[in-house]
This record gives C-alpha cells, sequence and structure tokens, in this order.
C-alpha cells in the first residue's frame, strides 16, 4: 500500500498541461488564461467626475468660508459622455455630472450639496484641493501596464478588466474532456427498469458531476457488463479523451475486469493499492493513445463514497493540472471536533464530516453511518476530516478538514 501523497505525486508526474483556444470572453470564467494581456491606453482616458455637482479652479477656491463663500459664475454644463464646448475660465464654473470629462481649466470638483446656487451664481463655501473628487486620467491602467501574465485564473473582475481593454475573445487553456465509465452486471442506468438483483447507477452521475465542478467537460461512455471485451470497447470509445475514468470492477474479484481491459488496451500501470479508507484499490494508468501519445486513466472503486472521495483526493487535481490551475487540491482547513470521530481502521480515514462556523473555529461533526456504501453521507458532507489509522479525535480536539463546498 503507497500513502496518499505519494500516489498523487505518481499521478501528477504524468499529468500535462492541455493546450490553448480562443473563446469568448464570458466563457473564460474560471479558465486559465493562455496569453499575456498588455494595457493600450489610459483608463479612465480623460479625468472625470466622481460627483454630481460643480467642476472649477480650485485655486479660485482659496479663502473661500461659510461665511465669505466664493462666488463663481455659471459657464455651461457637461454630462457623462460629453464634452464641455469650451474650456472654464477663471472665476468660472461648470454644471457636471458623474463620469463626465473635466472641462479644460478645471481642477476640482464640488458635490452640488455643497453649494448653493442663484442664478448664473454658485457660492462655493469652503476652499478646495486640486483633484477633489476628480478621478485622474489613467488611475486605473496606464498604457503598458502588464495586466495578467499567462497561467491566471480568471475571476468576475478579470473579465470586467479585459473588456475594459476590448477583448472580446481572449486564449485559455482548454477544459479537459473527461470520459466516464461505470461497470457492472449489476447496474442499472437511467431510464431502465432496476431487475432483481440490479441497483440504481449513481457513479456515472455524481462523477459527471465532479467532472463539471472541477472544470472539465463530462463525456458519458455508459455502463459495461463486467466482460473485459465490453470494457475495453467503451474505454476505446473514449480514447479521443483526455483523460478516463472507470468505477467499479477494479478489486480482485474474479468479476473484476477493469485492469485486464487496461492491459489489452496497452495500459501501464502506475498505482494499485492507496492507503486510505473508503477506497482502497484505485488504478492509475496511461494508455497509449496517438497521436497524442498518452491517456491518463483512472480505474476507481465502485462503492459510490469510495468513486467520489478518491475523486476528490486523485482525479481533481489530475483535471485541474490539465485545465492549467496551480491550486490543484481541494482546501483543508482546521475544524474542532463537536462530537469524537472515530477511524477504527488501520487505514488513513477521510470521514464525512458537516461544519458549522463556530465561535472563529470551524466545527466538526460525523454524518453519521460511514459506510462507502451510504452516497447520502456524502450527499450531507460539507467536507472531508482526515484522521489517521487506529485514531478517534475526541470532543474539542482540531483535526484536518478537506472542504467539498465552495460555499
Ligand atoms: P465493485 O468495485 O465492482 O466490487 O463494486 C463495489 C460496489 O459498488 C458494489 O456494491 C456495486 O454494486 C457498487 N457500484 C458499482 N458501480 C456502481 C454504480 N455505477 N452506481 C452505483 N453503485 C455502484
Ligand atoms: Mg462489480
Amino acid at each position: 500500500m503507497i500513502p496518499v501523497e505519494e500516489a498523487l505525486e505518481r499521478i501528477l508526474s504524468r499529468i500535462t498541461v492541455l493546450g490553448d483556444e480562443r473563446v469568448a470572453l464570458l466563457d473564460a470564467l474560471d479558465r486559465v488564461l493562455a496569453e499575456s494581456v498588455v494595457a493600450e491606453r489610459d483608463i479612465p482616458p480623460w479625468p472625470n467626475s466622481s460627483m454630481d455637482g460643480y467642476a472649477l479652479r480650485s485655486a479660485d477656491t482659496q479663502g473661500a468660508g461659510a461665511d465669505r463663500p466664493v462666488r463663481l459664475t455659471l459657464a455651461g454644463h457637461v454630462a457623462a459622455g460629453r464634452l464641455a464646448e469650451r474650456a472654464l475660465g477663471p472665476g468660472e464654473t461648470y454644471r457636471i455630472f458623474t463620469g463626465a470629462p473635466l472641462p479644460e481649466g478645471a481642477d476640482a470638483v464640488i458635490p452640488q450639496e455643497d453649494v448653493t446656487v442663484e442664478g448664473a451664481e454658485v457660492r462655493v463655501p469652503r476652499p478646495l484641493k486640486l483633484g477633489d473628487y476628480v478621478r485622474p486620467r489613467g488611475e486605473d491602467m496606464r498604457p503598458g501596464d502588464r495586466l495578467f501574465e499567462p497561467g491566471r485564473g480568471l475571476s468576475p473582475a478579470d473579465l470586467g478588466v479585459l473588456a475594459t481593454v476590448g477583448r472580446s475573445r481572449v486564449a485559455v487553456i482548454r477544459r479537459p474532456v473527461v470520459g466516464i465509465l461505470s461497470t457492472g452486471d449489476e447496474i442499472a442506468d437511467l431510464g431502465t427498469l432496476v431487475g432483481p438483483g440490479q441497483i440504481p447507477n449513481s457513479n456515472t452521475y455524481s462523477l459527471m458531476a465532479q467532472v463539471r465542478a472541477a472544470g472539465a467537460d463530462p463525456l458519458n461512455l455508459g455502463v459495461a457488463r463486467d466482460r473485459q471485451d465490453e470494457i475495453e470497447a467503451r474505454l476505446a470509445w473514449g480514447l479521443g479523451a483526455d483523460l478516463l475514468i472507470s468505477s467499479a470492477g477494479v478489486s480482485v474479484g474474479e468479476h473484476d475486469h477493469v485492469k485486464a481491459a487496461l492491459a489489452a488496451l496497452g495500459a501501464e500501470q502506475h498505482l494499485w493499492l492507496v492507503d486510505m479508507r473508503p477506497g482502497k484499490p484505485i488504478t492509475f494508468a496511461t494508455v497509449p493513445s496517438p497521436p497524442k501519445g498518452t491517456l491518463p486513466v483512472f480505474g476507481l472503486p465502485g462503492n459510490p463514497v469510495s468513486a467520489m472521495v478518491t475523486f476528490e483526493l486523485f482525479v481533481r487535481p489530475a483535471i485541474r493540472r490539465m485545465g492549467g490551475h496551480t491550486r490543484l487540491g481541494r482546501p483543508v482547513r482546521p475544524a474542532r471536533a463537536l462530537a469524537p470521530i472515530a477511524n477504527p481502521g488501520r487505514r488513513r480515514g477521510y470521514l464525512r464530516v458537516t461544519l458549522s462556523e463556530g465561535e472563529g473555529v470551524l466545527g466538526a461533526r460525523l454524518t453519521g453511518e460511514q459506510g462507502s456504501g451510504i452516497l447520502r453521507s456524502m450527499s450531507a458532507a460539507d467536507g472531508l476530516a482526515i484522521v489517521p489509522g487506529d485514531t478517534t479525535v475526541g470532543v474539542g480536539e482540531m483535526v484536518p478538514v478537506m472542504l467539498l463546498r465552495e460555499s
């Protein structure tokens, strides 16, 4: 048995970042940028007002006070999207609105609620400093500013910045396509009757959802019977994908044919038993797939919880790396046990817990029975408490928890 960390290393050392593609701006959200982006002009392109008010020359207002306001003459008005008709002379002011370019000659704005207006006379009751209520030209970006480098994961604000510099399309790392195969004579897929001895297929759907949540596109390869040739044929169908996942049939039972099917496809095996619970038997292999070279294939355990937990630990980081991301795993945070969290087995446990906000620290509690067939324990979980073998985390003790939900 090999430790989780070593298993992950063996996997990631065989995963390479995919090539790039140009996509429409909105489709770049949560993708990884594959180009540098440099600003070409000033934003804003001209100084503009941050308030509805009056544009003026700050020098004109020196010495102003509530009892001796400076009287300026209204010379015009300028709204957002317009330019002032002429420059501002000494003793003059311009009615101005938020976002409107400052008239030439003006260097400050006084908010409208601070002045009194009588006809064409605007009384300013206090001195203003140069630049008051003015957003200077280029305060957001200047020509030549390096905005983004390749490798950046794009946020909503980043998309706004890209729109600001006129990028309606950007180069990002391609989204991995991930083929998903379920195996087992007993598996009845959605839309078919669950006959005697059968159980409904859940793995295909939980794994496809995990693939999507990891930032990749799932390709459903259906359900293969427990026959090597059928597993082989369906895996071969997925060879055009960037990564393949099969679930079940990876133990050493006589109906477990996934490893043999992989061997028949020329697979090189890189791991087998991992020191963890749930989910001990997991295979990771690379299969030749010209012209790309090799295709990574995961053989996950069949138990619904084991399949999902091994996905989080091993497949998700591989998918993230392919997509160009640098933060690969789920975040792990310390939490305080609100009730005992026992891991009776010898293997390291990844136990399903709910999390609650405590006094400055997360509180963790087991979701209940931890059987690897109890999918609802996964459904209820906010995270996975990581507990060494033969260990019970006592009430009040701290335990690291891998967070499964973003919010
Ligand atoms: P196996 O790894 O083939 O021994 O399967 C382990 C357990 O997981 C068995 O109880 C299977 O019935 C169950 N299982 C396997 N595949 C699926 C699936 N696609 N959906 C739900 N349960 C499954
Ligand atoms: Mg089976």
